[in-house]
């Protein structure tokens, strides 16, 4: 009887657990299919925005380029962050039409610039390896900045650490690089530290530039292990001919360390968070004179 009444304990106990386990998958799957519906929605209604975070040249203090960032605005609703939307994007292939509209978008604003008084700045974009795999990515990319004029050496793709020492498919992957290395664009290894690359990978990717993760920056200078860390890291991007980016700088005392250790440029809440095309020109002016 005891062993029974054990036996059944468990099922029910194994019930309940399923029950609330399905459940849960029911919730989360139900809360992935709005926001798919949702994006299917916006990608009709071109319902995003591209915002923009400034570059800093430490040395000077200069804007030379911006990070281009999306916003998903639903019409009615709180706007969703990418962290939440851009991964449900990827697994559902939706961000390939997401990339192709964030990818003509800072086209635009290239083309805008170069007619105006700010023919300079360079325009970084962020690409996903489901991006750089599908079949007419280059394609894509080519033939938009052809139609455009702009220079391409302007725009650089960000592509995240992760991906790029992951993926499975390193031949196909380091064939579109170059492509879109020929075709003049820059190329950006994002979240750089997070991703466990070795330095004959780093040795044979078509990269200009290292973006030094946030999570290596955050406690700079008193952490000292960062600190060697990020030092080895400009170092490295130095002796390799790469340009070094220092990402989610906050402080005046990361910046002071950074410009110590001989980091090329910066982005963070320090100097700007990201803003609207409109509001570029004064958050240039406002870093110029911080
Ligand atoms: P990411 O490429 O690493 O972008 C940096 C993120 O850190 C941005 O968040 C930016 O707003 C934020 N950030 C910049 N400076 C600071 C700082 O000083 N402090 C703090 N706390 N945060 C800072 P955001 O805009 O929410 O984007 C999150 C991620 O979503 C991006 O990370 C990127 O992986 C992805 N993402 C954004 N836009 C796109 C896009 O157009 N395409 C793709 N594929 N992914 C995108
Ligand atoms: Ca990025
Ligand atoms: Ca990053
Ligand atoms: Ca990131």
């Amino acid at each position: 009887r005891n062993a029974d009444s054990a036996m059944y304990q468990a099922k029910r106990a194994s019930a309940q657990h399923f029950a609330f386990y399905s459940h849960a998958l029911t919730a989360q799957a139900q809360h992935q299919w709005t926001i798919e519906n949702g994006l299917r929605n916006a990608i009709e209604q071109q319902d995003f925005e591209l915002v923009y975070q400034p570059k800093v040249a430490i040395d000077t203090q200069e804007v030379v380029g911006v990070e281009a960032l999306l916003r998903w605005t639903p019409f009615d609703k709180a706007s969703i962050p990418p962290n939440i939307f851009i991964p449900i994007a990827e697994e559902t292939g939706l961000i390939i039409a997401i990339g192709e509209w964030v990818i003509q978008q800072a086209i635009s604003q290239l083309q805008r610039w170069q007619n105006t008084n700010r023919r300079e700045l360079s325009i970084a974009i962020n690409v996903s390896g489901r991006q750089l795999h599908s079949q007419h990515f280059t394609e894509f990319v080519e033939t938009s900045l052809e139609a455009a004029q702009v220079r391409t050496g302007l725009l650089e793709f960000e592509m995240t650490e992760e991906y790029l020492v992951s993926t499975t498919e390193t031949e196909t992957c380091l064939a579109t690089l170059e492509r879109l290395k020929i075709l003049g664009i820059r190329l950006a290894i994002d979240d750089f530290g997070t991703g466990y690359s070795s330095y004959a990978q780093l040795k044979n990717l078509p990269i200009h530039t290292l973006k030094i993760d946030k999570s290596f920056i955050d406690n700079l200078p008193e952490d000292s292990k960062n600190l060697a860390i990020v030092k080895s890291m400009i170092n490295l991007a130095d002796n390799l001919g790469m340009q070094v980016v220092a990402e989610g700088v906050e402080t005046h005392k990361q910046l002071q360390c950074l410009r110590q250790h001989g980091a090329h440029l910066v982005q963070g809440f320090y100097f700007a968070k990201p803003v609207a095309p409109e509001m570029l020109e004064q958050t240039i002016e406002e870093i110029k004179n911080k």
